[in-house]
């Protein structure tokens, strides 16, 4: 009895260790393909860094994708990858869109914005259905930062008003709220500053949520309040415990569904994956994914930048569309400059058990 006691006793000590056992062992990673890809980058070498969806909410199909070039400007793609326009706006790293920027004149723009490493500041644009990108900046958006570096963009749904945050190397991370100028362009002012220990670079904000969350290289993924009024603490909600993490962390996107469901995903450069983390709560690990070749498409290795969306785009992607930077873009044997890859939300939520949810109706943005 006494043994069987003791037996019992030291089962639920193993078992309450594993319930609070911190580390999360490797788990098999699903393996999903592109179904396109945009045109490469005109730069070799390390180009083409942070792609954004634009949905175009009157004809979803004429959807469009933005991609940066951190060698001279930036991209803009249709949803079969070909570059409709491009600029020479300079050393764009990352960059990120909002919709519904109200303007002096009452208009409301859906904007493009980034950190531009050639100004060390933050660039504005302007995005029309043609892909068209039009300065919008009221001036240079001059960072205080040693070098900006990573950048994205919030909105805070209840005050209508959007927010960018960027960091430098250092890990100092500017907050600005970025309003219209009486000319009719859009200025910016320094709202909130604070500081992480080590390099950062990708980040994301859930506008309904009110976080902003911050990938710290060799660390992890930080939560942080948005609102300007958020202090300076953050709480570190994935680390390299995680054994199907591999430093560096490096972009960062978010899948919106009704309810506060949905995800935070995140690119595991190190080891050439995406991890899926529940957006809700204390932001569970899901699972990971990799980017495998197919349809004549390869697969995706050593990504920066990611994006995500819900929405249903048209014939394309009826179920949404993840884009991921592909860090070595290989045709037929051949290297090429890098580019991004598209890939079906269905099939990237189809090869999870239980699978992810598909939510392609849900719009969280206030569409003007
Ligand atoms: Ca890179
Ligand atoms: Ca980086
Ligand atoms: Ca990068
Ligand atoms: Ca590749």
């Amino acid at each position: 009895m006494k043994y069987l006691v003791l037996i019992c006793f030291t089962g639920l000590l193993i078992f309450a260790s594993c319930k609070n056992q911190k580390t999360t062992e490797a788990i098999p990673l699903q393996k999903v393909s592109a179904i396109a890809q945009t045109t490469s980058v005109p730069d070799s070498d390390d180009a083409a860094d942070d792609p954004a969806i634009w949905i175009n909410y009157d004809a979803p199909e004429e959807s469009l994708i933005i991609g940066s070039n951190k060698q001279r400007g930036l991209h803009v793609y249709d949803l079969s990858g070909n570059e409709v326009f491009s600029n020479e706006a300079g050393k764009i790293n990352n960059i990120d869109v909002r919709y519904g920027f109200k303007m002096a004149d009452g208009s409301r723009i859906d904007i493009v914005a980034g950190s531009n490493r050639s100004f060390n500041s933050i660039s504005v644009f302007k995005i029309g259905t043609d892909g068209r990108l039009q300065d919008i900046a009221s001036g240079i958006l001059k960072s205080e930062l040693n070098g900006v570096y990573g950048f994205c963009l919030y909105k805070d749904l209840k005050e209508d008003k959007i927010y960018a945050f960027v960091n430098g190397k250092s890990g100092r991370v500017e907050q600005w709220h970025l309003f219209a100028s009486s000319e009719n362009k859009v200025d910016g002012s320094i709202v909130r500053t604070f500081k992480i220990n080590s390099q950062p670079e990708g980040c994301v904000c859930d506008d309904e949520m009110g976080v902003l969350y911050l990938g710290e290289e060799n660390k992890g993924i930080w939560k942080f309040e948005a609102s300007p009024l958020g202090g300076s603490s953050g709480k570190l909600i994935a680390d390299f415990s995680n054994k199907n993490l591999k430093p560096d962390i490096e972009g960062l996107a978010l899948y919106y569904a009704e309810a506060g469901n949905g995800y935070l995903i995140a690119s595991s450069q190190g080891n050439n994956t995406f991890a899926v983390f529940e957006r809700k709560g204390a932001n569970n690990y899901i699972g990971s994914f990799e980017v495998v070749n197919g349809n004549g498409i390869d697969g995706i290795s050593n990504t920066d930048g990611i994006d995500v969306t819900n929405v249903g785009l048209g014939t394309q992607f009826p179920d949404g569309l993840f884009i991921a930077q592909d860090g070595f873009h290989v045709e037929n044997g051949r290297k090429m400059n890098q580019n991004f890859k598209l890939i079906s939300w269905k099939s990237i939520a189809s090869h999870f058990n239980p699978p992810l949810h598909i939510d392609n109706l849900y719009q969280t943005e206030q569409v003007e």
